[in-house]
């Protein structure tokens, strides 16, 4: 089986060791790609750097846009082929990965559109100066994605990352690469200069390892778990570049009586179900407020029941986990539930015909877990709802609050000055009030707070994230 190769100043080239990509809906291999290491990362960056000297840093920014338009373009009529390819890659269902496609050529059209609308300031001084501000990019970007969202979260650090004039090294999951491949193959064809973009694919700890730590990198974005985002974040701090994390949650949904239940409860289910809850924002923790409790849980078990799980083309409500590592480390904490005694209010059903050797876990849903139980504070990256009883507001803002992450949170309640105290005093990145995710819009600023990580992705703030403000004062 050939390999699929790296993306490396406009050329395609492999390595000589290789890795296996598994379809999980089947638990087999479908592909293989190059296994990059030091050197293939090396050579991209100096691909970055000699773009940055080149062709592509001497593009204006209309012009930049302008490529990332038709790049949005070819993304949108070679939608199907992507949504095939990611269904396959991560077993997530088709119609999600179709969703995935559209979001990612969402990302290059809103930054392609973006690029040419940034723009510094005069600052006031005094007489006989005239100051000025101007934004520049950092140079050559590093940028690591997981294997959840492989298109979304490509489109979304790639995007402005090339909006603001930067050239990119990215390096994507080692479980899900081909959606990125396909994209170099797209951005070359729409005409980005060699070296804009490169793709070196290979595992974390070699390719992603060497690209966070190269001294020829500017700054460095990154996706994916808390563990990981700790050690880029050194090897950043060591080459004192900037670093943008992207990290992990464990999300609260809190539910007060005066809550449209039946609205609450199909969002929270799907909110958790998604993707297998292999979502960074997952709302993983249900805050129910206690006069409520059984009925809301009763409610949240029915549905659960009702949910199917299948192979990625089987296309249902949810599709199998990544890897045989994900399936049993999610399962882990299902049998950690049953050991500790905990609750199992509902398991979701695996669909007819569902392959034996694919990696599929049963969502399932646990009542009364205490919140300081590793259930409760864990990030499980899989198909399971955590419900805990709380007596009042203030009881639910300190659940909600008493984890070490801060990346979304949903508050359920038609009494707006109960949703606006806790929108403020909820610890997360974002917070969303009778709704959750609002679709997912790429103009909504979008990061962590505490162990979910620092800087934003997504919107117009994005932008600065990956610019350096440069300060111009000219004496006359
Ligand atoms: P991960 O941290 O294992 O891997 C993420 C990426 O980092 C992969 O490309 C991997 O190859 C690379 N990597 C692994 N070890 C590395 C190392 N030592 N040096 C450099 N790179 C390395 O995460 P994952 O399992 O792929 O993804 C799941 C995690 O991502 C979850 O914690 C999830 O919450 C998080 N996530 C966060 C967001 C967000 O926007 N906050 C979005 C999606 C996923």
């Amino acid at each position: 089986m050939n390999a699929h190769q790296h993306f490396i100043g406009g050329t395609w080239t492999g390595s000589e060791a290789t890795l296996p990509v598994i379809n999980p809906s089947h638990g087999q291999e479908m592909a293989r790609i190059a296994r990059g290491g030091a050197a293939e990362i090396d050579a991209a960056v100096k691909a970055g750097h000699a773009a940055m000297d080149g062709e592509w840093g001497r593009l204006d920014a209309a012009s930049r846009g302008r490529l990332m338009l038709k790049l949005a373009e070819l993304i949108r009529r070679d939608a199907e082929i992507l949504a095939q390819m990611e269904s396959e890659d991560v077993g997530k269902p088709l119609t999600l990965a179709r969703n995935d496609a559209q979001v990612c050529a969402r990302y290059f059209e809103y930054y392609g559109g973006a690029a040419d609308k940034v723009h510094g300031d005069t600052i006031p001084f005094q007489n006989g100066f005239t100051v000025m501000t101007v934004y520049e990019p950092h140079g050559v970007v590093g940028v690591i994605v997981p294997w959840n969202y492989p298109l979304q979260m490509t489109g979304r650090s790639v995007a402005p990352a090339l909006a603001m004039g930067n050239a990119v090294v990215l390096k994507p999951a080692e479980d899900t690469s081909l959606s990125a491949l396909h994209l170099a193959k797209l951005a070359a064809e729409a005409g980005f200069p060699a070296g804009s973009l490169n793709v070196v694919t290979g595992l974390g700890e070699e390719a992603g390892a060497a690209l966070a730590s190269h001294k020829g990198i500017h700054h460095i974005s990154f996706t994916g778990s808390r563990e990981v985002g700790v050690l880029i974040q050194t090897a950043a701090a060591k080459n004192t570049i900037p670093v943008t994390l992207e990290l992990g949650g464990k999300s609260p949904q809190v539910v007060f009586a005066d809550a449209d239940l039946s609205e609450a409860g199909t969002v929270i289910v799907k909110a958790i179900t998604q993707n297998a809850g292999q979502t960074c924002s997952a709302g993983s923790r249900v805050v129910i407020e206690d006069k409520i409790y059984d009925s809301f849980t009763a409610d949240l078990a029915k549905r659960f029941k009702d949910l199917r799980v299948g192979s990625g083309e089987q296309d249902l409500d949810l599709g199998p986990v990544v890897n045989a590592k994900q399936c049993e480390r999610v399962q882990s904490y299902i049998d950690l539930a049953r050991r500790d005694g905990l609750t199992i209010l509902a398991e979701g059903e695996l669909g007819t015909n569902v392959p034996g050797d694919g990696y599929y876990v049963r969502p399932t849903l646990i009542g009364d877990v205490p919140p300081d139980h590793r259930l409760a504070q864990e990030e499980i990256f899989g198909p399971v709802l955590v419900a805990i009883r709380v007596r009042d507001e203030a009881e639910a803002l300190a659940v909600a609050n008493g984890t070490e992450y801060g990346l979304a949170a949903g508050i359920w309640t038609q009494d707006l000055g109960k949703a606006l105290r806790l929108s403020k005093g909820i610890k997360s990145g974002q917070v969303f009030v009778n709704n959750y995710g609002a679709g997912g819009g790429v103009e909504l600023p979008f990061g962590g707070v505490k162990g979910s990580g620092h800087g934003r992705e997504k919107g117009f703030e994005a932008l600065y994230g990956f610019g350096a403000m440069k300060m111009i004062a000219i004496k006359h």
